[in-house]
């Protein structure tokens, strides 16, 4: 009796000393992170203490010794990954708690490490291979296969998702994943395989990214019929409670060995051949190819072309005059951006802009553009002549938290009055700024600067945003009054916007003026300014000065004649 009671408090003391163990190994050990090794490393010291102070309790016991051995050993097991096997007979017959405890714990250990398991490879949302599964999957088929093996890779990006996560919410988001995961795993059952090794492989890398891998398929003809399927697939509406939404696909499609051999080679290859996809209409299927390969290439060039630019000064400036219609005179400048390359010659902001946009080297020309203006503003009006002077601001400039800080700056270490610089901002980037930006050009503009919404036609506006945004001026982009001078329905429309930008109580500049008939019709329907090859092209800072001084005289002769 007196044993039994022995026994039993040994054995609690026992299982107790190895929870405490097992708890403290945990804490020391996962700073915060559970892995199936923080589990496997908490656990053995835990049992081993548990048995120890089992056995060291027991110890007088003669009878369990053997039954002891048969524990440590059976421990030493499970903690090399052995957590199926029975516990001995032995332990159950002599210490029937402890083979219990034991069985408890494995089974514990091995639910627990399941589920570690499943957290670290499977995507919660679609039950598919996360990103380090799939790309470890993939690498491993990939480097086992034999040299001519034709493989394919599927770059799969959905198209309007954004919009359905952002209107419906996270939690039909999330459906739409899963539905969209059960109809790629469609697609991939329906490709005929010879071998297991041969299975398709699915993964959501991230988002609404999605991936497939076809190890063995006869020719790239084969992957385009896929790509065709997915894109089939994924175009049939989906039903989410009683609603139908449309989605759509862009899919970049790699052949292994054509495009490559290694998964970061297919990799960048489908995402290269998706974005191509994209950004030629979404809802299709693209292969990588040569030409894009070389695209890649030159874009590449091209971002270390604009960072050496950026280092050795490559840029200048070239303004334009923008007259008044009223009386004929320079009212201000665009300052413009040209890129002297070393060997291509003078390079238009087109050409390069965009990239520059992508890089966010936008931020580090622009921040020189604004120097160089303000100081040439100064330059100017100590030579007497005092002239507002218009930069254009791109996107990833204004995001740039730093931007009206440095712009600032460079005004006071110039010392140039706000009065003389005017902001360019275009219309689809005036719809989107936040309320932090407009603010921002609200107290610059009470300092006097000038605002203006550039290229106004080319996209999306809304009047009552316009009417809240601090603006001065809208530059009609040259689209809207191209054919002004010839078409009646091109006049009446010029008229209406011009109407209405006075109706807002801004200034209407028409832009890309290249005829006199065009400049005349503007100013018989009430356009205050104009800008372009009618009046001059964009000149350097020297010629600029010159056409100014002849163009206004001494005492302010007209550039345009005003009837
Ligand atoms: P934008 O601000 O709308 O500038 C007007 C563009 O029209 C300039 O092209 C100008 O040279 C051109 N242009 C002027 N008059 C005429 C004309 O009569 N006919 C035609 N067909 N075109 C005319 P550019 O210099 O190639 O600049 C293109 C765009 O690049 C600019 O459009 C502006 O959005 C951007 N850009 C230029 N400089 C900068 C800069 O310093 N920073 C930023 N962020 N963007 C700039
Ligand atoms: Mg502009
Ligand atoms: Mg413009």
């Amino acid at each position: 009796m007196e044993s039994a009671s022995l026994k039993g408090r040994a054995i609690v003391f026992a299982l107790c000393a190895g929870a405490v163990v097992f708890i403290l190994a945990l804490l020391a050990t996962s700073h915060g992170q559970l892995s199936a090794d923080t589990m496997g490393r908490a656990l053995i010291p835990a049992i081993v203490c548990s048995v120890l102070s089992w056995a060291a309790a027991e110890r007088s016991v003669a009878s369990t010794a053997a039954a002891i051995d048969s524990a440590i050993a059976r421990i030493a097991k499970a903690a090399h990954g052995d957590l199926d096997s029975p516990i001995p007979e032995d332990i159950g017959a002599a210490v029937p708690h402890l083979a219990e405890a034991m069985h408890g714990l494995f089974q514990q250990v091995a639910a627990n490490l399941d589920s570690v398991h499943r957290l670290a490879m499977f995507d919660p949302v679609t039950a598919l291979p996360n990103r380090t599964h799939f790309r470890r999957s993939a690498e491993r088929q990939l480097a086992e296969m034999p040299i001519g093996q034709i493989a394919a890779l599927l770059f799969i990006d959905l198209d309007r998702f954004k919009a359905v996560n952002d209107t419906m919410g996270h939690a039909t988001g999330d459906m739409l994943l899963g539905m969209v995961a059960n109809r790629l795993r469609a697609v991939a059952d329906s490709v005929s395989i010879d071998e297991v090794s041969d299975k398709p492989l699915i993964g959501r890398l991230a988002g609404d990214e999605f991936t497939m891998f076809f190890p063995r398929l006869d020719d790239a003809r084969e992957a385009t019929r896929i790509g065709r399927g997915v894109l089939f697939a994924l175009t049939e509406p989906f039903d989410i409670a009683g609603a139908e939404i449309e989605i759509g696909a862009s899919i970049g499609i790699a052949m292994r060995p054509g495009h490559g051999t290694t998964l970061h080679d297919l990799m960048r290859a489908a995402d290269a051949a998706m974005y191509h996809a994209k950004a030629t209409g979404r809802g299709r299927a693209e292969h990588f190819s040569e030409e894009l390969a070389a695209e890649l290439a030159d874009r590449a060039q091209l971002e270390i072309d604009l960072r050496t630019a950026v280092d050795r000064d490559q840029f200048t400036l070239v303004y334009q005059p923008q007259v008044s219609l009223t009386d004929g005179r320079i009212v201000a400048a665009e300052a413009l951006l040209r890129w002297q390359h070393p060997t291509d010659g003078v390079k238009l902001p087109g050409s390069f802009l965009p990239r520059a946009e992508e890089t966010g080297l936008i931020v580090e020309i622009g921040e020189w553009v604004a120097a160089r203006v303000t100081e040439t503003i100064r330059r100017w009006a100590d030579l007497g002549v005092e002239q507002r002077l218009a930069i254009n601001i791109s996107q990833r400039q204004l995001d740039h938290a730093m931007f009206f800080r440095r712009l600032r700056e460079a005004m006071l270490a110039a010392d140039a009055p706000a009065r003389l610089l005017e902001l360019e901002i275009t219309e689809t980037l005036a719809m989107h700024c936040s309320e932090d930006v407009i603010e921002a050009i609200a107290a610059l503009r009470a300092d006097g600067a000038t605002i203006a919404i550039d290229d106004y036609g080319t996209g999306h506006s809304s009047l009552s945003r316009l009417r809240q945004l601090p603006i001065d001026r809208i530059k009609l982009d040259r689209s809207l009054v191209e054919h002004v001078a010839t078409r009646r329905e091109a006049r009446l429309i010029a008229q209406s916007v011009i109407g209405l930008i006075h109706g807002l109580g801004c200034e209407a500049v028409a832009e890309g003026i290249e005829q006199d008939d065009q400049a005349e019709m503007l100013r018989v329907i009430g356009c205050d300014v104009i800008q372009g090859y009618a009046v001059a092209q964009p000149m350097d800072e020297q010629a600029f000065l010159a056409w100014s001084r002849n163009a206004t005289g001494p005492r302010g002769k007209a550039v345009v004649s005003v009837r």
